[in-house]
């Protein structure tokens, strides 16, 4: 595949509205060294760093707010049960949701999927049923999909990608079938950074009377989403990508949707009344979420919410658009890097291969050099058979990095050539 990029790489003057070093400070961890170096951090689509704001909300609720939810008349229980339903407005404001119903809180994008494959499939799918993915998916949204087909002799079926790393979209209407019953599709791919045309592919499906669930663990930290300008039927994230604390997650659904599909996990905080013969379930959004949850994780997700709105999505993403740029520029200029994934709407993501060595020996050596990325198949192995490549090495930015890390980046890649001539 050939990097035409290069030609349509301009120059971009770095945002001067945006003061990378004054966020940096937000984040204790950048301020670390790793083998005696400034710690470079480009790991961020597997995960981001917490500001002070988030780690240290969690450690006072742990101190004065500890507490079970939605049970106990006590003070400090309903304390706790009105700092987690904070995060639940906040979320659904985030996202533009109409209702605090509609937001379900879970341990993570893998969670929603899981818990929506196993509701809409138990009620929706049955033998010869399709359900359409992409071959870009992260197994997170094909594992579920296998798992539901092979128990309801159901059908999965895939859009392909071009060399570019886009969907051939040209194919969807030609996959459809009076038999489909959902399209499941990411919003921005963690291994390529293609952004996808999510409401284009919404309204095709919604022509055709198909449900969609849209994974937007790589796009709700990067850019505004807004759930109803999409009109996603159902949407997942992460807390943990978007600054919040680990084992935190949100399925979005639009109340009327939610309300048809039964429950998922049974316990408590999801009934209404249990007798010894039968349950009754409790209304939207507990009666999907039984048991014990991450209060401190959903309270501290809402702290995230907080600081991302003041930093600004329209800033960020900005920013990290100005950071793609300047980073494929400097990669391409380097001989011997290819990069994989040269879609013309990208997150700043970079998977790059080094010509004749294994990215696990790229990540290694960048390693040792403070730079953290990358390196396999970033839980996309049909992306990887697609090119024929075993793994790629990743670069993934957040808005806390800045060009010199990008310029640090490149120096360690050279590095790698240089060690392995
Ligand atoms: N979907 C996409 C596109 C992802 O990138 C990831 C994680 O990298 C997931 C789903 C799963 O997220 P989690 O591991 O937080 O559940």
């Amino acid at each position: 595949m050939i990097n035409n990029l290069k030609e349509s790489l301009v120059e971009e003057k770095v945002n001067t509205f945006f003061n990378v070093e004054a966020v940096r400070k937000d984040f204790p961890i950048l301020e670390r060294t790793i083998y005696g170096k400034p710690l470079v951090y480009l790991d961020n689509a597997a995960t981001t760093h917490k500001p002070k704001v988030v780690i240290e909300r969690l450690k006072e609720y742990y101190e004065s707010e500890n507490s079970n939810i939605h049970r106990g008349v006590h003070y400090l229980s309903q304390l706790a049960t009105n700092k987690f339903e904070e995060t639940r407005e906040k979320v659904r404001k985030f996202i533009n949701a109409s209702s605090v119903k509609e937001i379900i809180f879970t341990k993570g994008a893998t969670d929603s999927i899981n818990l929506f494959a196993s509701s809409f499939g138990r009620k929706f799918i049955s033998e010869g049923d399709e359900i359409i993915i992409t071959q870009m998916e992260h197994h997170a949204n094909i594992v579920p999909w296998q798992m539901l087909c092979e128990a309801n002799k159901a059908v999965l079926k895939y859009i392909p990608i071009d060399d570019n790393g886009e969907l051939i979209l040209s194919d969807l209407e030609k996959l459809i079938t009076p038999k489909t019953k959902l399209i499941s599709f990411l919003h921005v791919s963690n291994s390529l950074g293609t952004i996808n045309p999510a409401k284009e592919i919404i309204s095709i499906a919604h022509k055709h009377g198909i449900k969609v669930l849209l994974d937007g663990a790589q796009s709700i930290q990067h850019s505004k989403v807004d759930v109803r300008d999409l009109d996603a039927d159902f949407f997942v994230f992460s807390g943990h990508k978007i600054y919040g604390p680990t084992g935190t997650g949100v399925l979005y659904g639009k109340e009327s949707l939610l309300n048809e599909l039964p429950p998922y996990q049974g316990g408590g905080d999801m009934i209404r009344v249990v007798t010894m013969e039968k349950t009754s379930y409790n209304e939207l959004p507990y009666k999907f979420e039984a048991g014990t949850p991450n209060i401190a994780g959903i309270i501290g997700l809402g702290t995230a919410i907080d600081y991302v709105n003041t930093i600004g999505l329209e800033n960020i993403s900005n920013y990290e658009h100005e950071l793609l740029v300047y980073a494929e520029k400097k990669l391409l200029e380097i001989e011997g890097v290819k990069i994989i994934g040269t879609a013309k709407n990208k997150a700043a993501v970079i998977s790059f291969v080094l010509e004749g060595i294994h990215p696990h020996d790229v990540g290694t050596i960048l390693d040792s050099e403070g730079v953290a990325i990358r390196a396999g198949h970033h839980c996309t192995q049909p992306i990887m058979q697609r090119f024929g490549i075993p793994a790629t090495a990743r670069a993934s930015f957040s808005f806390y990095n800045t060009m010199e890390e990008v310029d640090q980046l490149a120096l360690a890649i050279k590095k790698v050539f240089e060690v392995f001539k």
